[in-house]
């Protein structure tokens, strides 16, 4: 992953568009541009220019005009990678894109690997490596709350608390060692009762963050939801007036098949994304007897069960038993009486109900008519607001989380080796191990070259 050659990718869409930008990163990036480019006005060299300034003119093949191009200078370190970068503007051609890459390779300069430029420029200093994560997420935002948090990570929120921890954390490490130099002397520089409060300090922190997980990865992955209920119950027609049809997004599931069909629904930003609609959708005639306990593996994949009934026919026996299932699963179950539009003059869901589930969020509703179906929404997003435990720091990546917990182990075993009066030394280890899970989360210290890669390696070309 690691080489300091000049490389070039396309860094726009696939595909025609208005222009087309490419990008060119490396030592010779100016100067190999420089001999494809020739100036409309004038003999201008781009060797020659100022950093940051545009240059209009062509790109050339040999004598061939493939061409005409804006072409922009930066030159490193202040650069999106550190490095000396020329962007040329092309028109958005497919073929054109294709001809300046191909005359590009032409002059020695390589095809970028997915997210070799981001790479680059945490290589060289230019973001750390949630800063890098970040940049991923904020291509993928799809929404207003997973566009907040990849922003709030790339200007460097979470690192910033991570590095100052784990700088106090090196302080005290500095200061055990410096007295096992001392040893002879049995003197303490380092002082066990505010290490133990820094110890504590850092042990609430982390936890808030590991905490935050759950929301953050709601808001990066989306709320699954689960709609169910026996035939006939208005799961359908449920469905559309939630998703009001034309706010629907159909997506195929990557790896699975068509009966994973999943539609999702934005709630001020938040996804919830409704699981195996294409069954719902289909389960009308087809499916003789759908009770719950053949979409217990649709329920296995959902956070939250919405349980829907036609309240004019169900007996509240039965659907006390469907609640106990669904509870029993440890699901945010909402129990829903469906239809009040056909008879709205009794009590539809009995208090004694209400009384036995108080945790499950009772609603009445009548899918067809569209009554209750902005309460029903509305229940839905206080439910994940539940999991926003307020903080201003979101940890939405699955990476981080699985450090915060490692290094969350480890404090612990610091903790219990000053209890059991550990000798300096092995303190000094196990402090120096969780520093270094810690620098793993920004990159401070030689992350593997294999987390590297994936983390990379998910990016697109030309990012
Ligand atoms: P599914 O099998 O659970 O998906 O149920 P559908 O959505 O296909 O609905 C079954 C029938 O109930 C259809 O004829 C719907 O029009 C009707 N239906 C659904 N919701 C309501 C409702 O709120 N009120 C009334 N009166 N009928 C409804």
């Amino acid at each position: 992953m690691i080489s300091n050659d000049t490389i070039c990718a396309l860094a726009t869409a696939n595909g025609m568009g208005a222009i087309a930008v490419i990008r060119i990163s490396g030592p010779q990036a100016i100067e190999k541009v420089n001999a494809l480019f020739r100036s409309k006005f004038g003999s201008k060299q781009l060797t020659e220019v100022d950093s940051h300034t545009v240059h209009l003119g062509y790109v050339l093949d040999a004598d061939t005009y493939i061409d005409e191009a804006l072409f922009t200078v930066f030159k490193g370190p202040h650069s999106y990678t550190g490095e000396d970068v020329v962007e040329i503007s092309t028109h958005g051609s497919v073929y054109i894109q294709q001809k300046v890459l191909e005359v590009l390779n032409k002059n020695g300069i390589r095809n970028a690997n997915p997210g070799e430029y981001t790479f680059r420029a945490f290589w060289n200093g230019k973001m750390d490596l949630t800063q890098a994560e970040a940049v991923a997420d904020l291509i993928a935002s799809d929404s207003k709350a997973s566009h907040e948090i990849a922003m709030k990570q790339m200007r460097g929120g979470f690192s910033t608390q991570i590095k100052e921890l784990r700088e106090q954390m090196v302080n005290f490490a500095a200061l055990i060692e410096l007295e096992l130099d001392f040893s002879e002397e049995d003197v303490e520089f380092a002082n066990r009762e505010q290490f133990n409060e820094l110890l504590n300090d850092l042990q609430n922190i982390l936890k808030k963050l590991a905490d935050s997980f759950a929301y953050g990865n709601v808001i990066k992955n989306g709320v699954p939801v689960a709609i169910v209920g026996a035939p006939n119950a208005g799961k359908s027609t449920l469905l559309n007036a939630l998703l009001n049809e034309e706010r629907a997004i159909v997506s195929d599931v990557e790896g699975t098949t068509r009966d994973t069909i999943e539609e999702t629904l934005y709630i001020n930003g938040i996804g919830f994304r409704f699981i195996d609609t294409a069954g719902i959708r289909e389960a009308g005639d087809k499916i003789e007897q759908i009770g719950i306990e053949k979409t217990f593996e649709k329920i296995d994949k959902a956070s939250i069960v919405l349980y829907l009934y036609d309240c004019n026919i169900m007996a509240d026996n039965q659907i006390a038993n469907q609640l106990e299932a669904l509870v029993s699963k440890g699901k945010i179950v909402f129990n829903i009486a469906n239809k009040i539009d056909v008879d709205n003059t009794r009590e539809v869901i009995p208090q004694a109900i209400k009384d036995e589930f108080k945790d499950v969020i009772h609603l009445e509703i009548s899918a067809k008519e569209k009554h209750n179906i902005d309460l029903l929404k509305e229940q839905l997003f206080a439910q994940v607001q539940l999991l926003n435990n307020a903080n201003d720091t979101i940890v939405s990546n699955s990476r981080h989380l699985d450090v915060l917990q490692k290094t969350l182990a480890q404090i612990q075993k610091i903790r219990q080796g000053m209890q059991q009066g550990l000798p300096g030394d092995l303190l000094a280890m196990d402090i120096r191990e969780a520093l270094e899970y810690l620098g793993t989360i920004t990159g401070e210290i030689d992350v593997d070259q294999d987390i590297l890669g994936t983390i990379f390696g998910k990016f697109c070309i030309g990012k």
